[in-house]
């Protein structure tokens, strides 16, 4: 999201703006991403926070299938601006800081890109109760058993199941 603080930034100190967000960001544009921000005037720059949502896809741990999971994240940055809005004169940001660019405009992408990658969970799960695969073969467990997993889960152990059967006959 591109925001214009030319306005703002000929405020005073403390001058807010509030904005709705609902759009695609994230790595490659897809996670959809949705919340309010809130931009205020500060000494240096516009420093913006929010609490957002963002949809992530990612694969599953257990089965390697496709998991969708929303996760939520506070915002806090403060952006400082490349020129100085009333005197025009070029300013020298560090080159870790997230600049307001020359058109006075701020872009809240690559912070919502990071924040997105340090919320996601590194194990995801299709769904809480998945079986995951038969280690095995493979096969998925969410759409029934396989042969190696009907029954008695250890084949070494039939004969033993079976004579206990027997004997109690
Ligand atoms: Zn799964
Ligand atoms: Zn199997």
């Amino acid at each position: 999201m591109q925001i214009n603080t030319a306005q703002l930034r000929k405020e005073p100190v403390g001058a807010e703006r509030n904005y709705k967000i609902d759009e695609l960001a994230g790595e490659n544009n897809d996670n959809r991403v949705s919340g309010e921000v809130s931009l205020i005037r500060t000494n240096r720059g516009i420093l913006v926070t929010g609490k957002l949502d963002a949809d992530i896809k990612g694969i599953c741990s257990r089965c390697l299938g496709e998991a969708y999971k929303r996760i939520t994240f506070h915002m806090e940055d403060e952006y400082f601006p490349l020129i100085d809005i009333i005197s025009g004169v070029h300013l020298h940001p560090a080159p870790e800081d997230f600049i307001i660019d020359n058109s006075h405009v701020l872009d809240l992408n690559e912070a919502i890109r990071q924040y997105i990658i340090m919320s996601t969970p590194t194990k995801l799960l299709c769904r809480p109760d998945c079986p995951g695969i038969c280690p095995v073969c493979g096969h998925e467990l969410a759409r029934g058993n396989c042969s190696h997993t009907s029954g008695s889960s250890d084949h070494r152990w039939d004969k033993l199941e079976q004579l206990k059967k027997e004997s109690k006959v």
